[in-house]
């Protein structure tokens, strides 16, 4: 079974003359409807609140609401402009991965695709960056292990930027797993690959940073000698992806040259990796991705790759 969850309030987060902008959401829809995909209207998620505490600082997220009700244009970076619906609509981003991951969790063999904006794996525990909130896919790792009580998550971000602030909210942790493959040097700066955990978290966090004209030959390349063996020896009991599609030749903001296929090898394989280890559950958030005929057809051919068509 595959659903995805979304919510009309995503859109509420408008700033003018943004490349972030509600219709990125609206052709991810459209590529989901395309790939046969049932979509499911979210409400407010009850473990909302607490989902978000258990990752980012009371402060910040105080800092967030009062920014945002007072008007403020920006918060913390000029990648993060503020309007009369980002509160609103950063919380249904929010609410859209837990009822994501809830519905994953209540059979074997779920398929779930959180159609989300703001995107998050660029928010910080305390700041927000990169045109990223709250960390949407993080949160809902997060939520697998203390609501669900899976012993192993990994994440799997295949943006083509690195999530810093993924990888900072799990490096010290050994129950999440992050794995990312990103275009460096490039925006964030993070993501090297000697960065692998620390503490308790050494070897659960895995870069692969590719240079700018990476193609799908070097990608598949270094998925399966960095990426894949990751997930193999980790065995994690679910799956969460950090889905960007601005890896794509065309994308207007990324350096890489992937082609649609590309984005099919990548639902396939990690369609392979959850039949392997998590009951084929597989939770994918929408990240990135920038043209919007390129999230239209990307999100439907890593949609349909997913749920093994
Ligand atoms: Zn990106």
């Amino acid at each position: 079974m595959s659903r995805v969850f979304t919510s009309a309030r995503c859109q509420l987060h408008a700033p003018p003359y943004f490349p972030e902008r509600p219709a990125r959401l609206t052709a991810a829809l459209e590529g989901a409807a395309g790939a046969g995909w049932e979509i499911e209207e979210c409400e407010s998620h009850p473990g909302a609140r607490a989902a978000v505490l258990a990752l980012h600082s009371p402060a910040y997220v105080e800092r967030f609401e009062r920014a945002a009700a007072r008007g403020d244009g920006l918060l913390d970076s000029a990648d993060n402009p503020l309007d009369g619906g980002t509160w609103d609509a950063s919380w249904a981003a929010v609410s859209c991965a837990l009822a994501a991951a809830d519905w994953l969790m209540a059979a074997a063999d779920r398929k779930a695709f959180a159609a989300v904006r703001p995107p998050g794996h660029h928010a910080e525990r305390d700041m927000a960056m990169g045109f990223c909130f709250f960390a949407n896919a993080a949160l809902a790792a997060d939520h697998l292990v203390r609501v669900h009580g899976c012993e192993r998550v990994a994440v799997v971000d295949f943006d083509v930027h690195h999530g810093n602030g993924s990888q900072h909210l799990f490096e010290e942790r050994a129950d999440v797993l992050y794995a990312s493959v990103h275009q460096a040097p490039f925006y964030p700066g993070t993501g090297a690959a000697d960065e692998r955990g620390r503490g308790a978290g050494k070897g659960t966090t895995v870069n692969v940073p590719l240079p700018a004209g990476t193609g799908d030959e070097r990608l598949r390349e270094a998925f399966e000698a960095e990426v894949l063996p990751a997930l193999e020896r980790f065995a994690p009991r679910a799956l969460v992806v950090s889905a960007g599609f601005d890896g794509w030749s065309l994308d207007p903001v990324g350096g890489w040259d992937l082609s649609d296929a590309a984005y099919g090898w990548l639902g396939s394989r990690l369609a392979a990796v959850a039949a392997a280890h998590c009951d084929g559950r597989v939770l994918s958030l929408l990240e990135g991705g920038y043209s919007l005929e390129g999230l239209r057809g990307l999100t439907a051919t890593y949609l349909r790759a997913l749920a093994g068509g």
